[in-house]
């Protein structure tokens, strides 16, 4: 037996009472071991796994196994959140940590939570100190109150929206979708928010293109899209919605400011923003709720970026 796998089925024993998975691949990527509790979280069974299937995560663990990059990702689709660690050994051994996510996503959302809140305290006992009798101070005070409490509305709804995904409450109901109509009718919504920045969008897509996707969280992915496009993206700036390189596919491009390639493979974490100073009512959640969508979907989503230049956000759909 393999060192690393001695290893393993002794801490396996010694772990088996606790609440954490463990899964063992060998350095081709097949499972070798794994103990109790990891089919507990994975929700599968043993005979599933001798055989070397996962249910429902199959593609969620290939991506982490099989993406460099990427060293931890939430599962989702399962009845309760559950989050992969990869571990790589020296001989190229690979062990997954599966653990639930409630307590983490507790504990983030408590922090992101208190920003507004310190500083719409801050503000309302800066106007009950006497601030309120300036008239100037007043309007500003209550201008940056207002915007406080849209983040607050955004962070909440953003929240209860990845609670529903992950539990697997979102429906999941696919239908053909013709993708122009839906994506001339973001544009609409989104139209008066570019027009104030003198951005102009452009729905280049054909007239009967079509993807297989739930219409409701489809709505979602677009909006959000377009949404980041307008946000980052300077005056005077093109965003297109274009076809994508294959059937099922779409991207949105934009000419904004672009993303640092080492920034890219962070951009989808819960919380992640670049430029934390900048852009009033983001959340760092937009991105990671998009992800957990299209990973639903059984699709997946693409970033090409180069800094000053613009974005292009590609998502691929299975086509039945
Ligand atoms: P936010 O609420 O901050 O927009 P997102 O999860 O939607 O959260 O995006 C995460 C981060 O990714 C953003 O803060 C931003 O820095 C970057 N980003 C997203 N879309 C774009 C884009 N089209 N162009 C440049 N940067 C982007």
């Amino acid at each position: 037996m393999p060192e690393i796998q001695e290893a393993f089925e002794l801490l396996k024993n010694y772990i088996d009472d606790f609440p954490v998975g463990l899964l063992l691949f060998n350095s081709k990527k097949e499972l070798i071991s794994w103990n109790k509790y990891a089919l507990v979280l994975l929700e599968t069974a043993n005979e599933e796994l001798k055989k070397g299937k996962f249910t429902q995560t199959e593609n969620q663990i290939n991506e982490i196994l099989n993406t460099s990059g990427i060293n931890e990702k939430d599962l989702v689709g399962l009845s309760k959140p559950v989050k992969l660690k990869k571990i790589i050994a020296a001989d190229g051994n690979i062990i997954l940590l599966v653990s639930e996510t409630f307590q983490e996503t507790v504990g983030e959302m408590s922090h992101e939570l208190r920003r507004p809140i310190t500083n719409i305290k801050t503000l309302t006992e800066s106007l009950l100190l006497g601030a309120k009798n300036d008239p100037e101070m007043l309007k500003k005070f209550l201008e940056q109150i207002n915007g406080e409490v849209d983040r607050l509305t955004k962070l909440v709804n953003a929240l209860l929206n990845i609670s529903k995904i992950k539990s697997g409450r979102l429906s999941q109901a696919k239908k053909k979708i013709n993708l122009k109509a839906k994506a001339d009718e973001a544009v609409k919504l989104l139209q008066p928010i570019a027009d104030k920045n003198k951005i102009k969008i452009t729905n280049e897509l054909p007239d009967e293109y079509e993807i297989f996707a739930d219409p409701e969280q489809m709505d979602h992915v677009i909006q959000n899209l377009i949404e980041n496009a307008i946000k980052y993206s300077p005056e005077g700036a093109n965003i297109f919605i274009r076809p994508g390189p294959s059937a099922g596919s779409f991207k949105i491009d934009d000419t904004g400011i672009g993303i640092a390639p080492n920034e890219i493979s962070k951009i989808f974490d819960r919380f992640y923003r670049v430029d934390k100073t900048r852009a009033k009512g983001s959340s760092g959640l937009g991105l990671s709720i998009v992800k957990n969508v299209i990973d639903l979907h059984g699709g997946k989503i693409e970033v090409k970026s180069e800094p000053a230049k613009g974005s292009s956000f590609i998502i691929y759909l299975p086509i039945d």
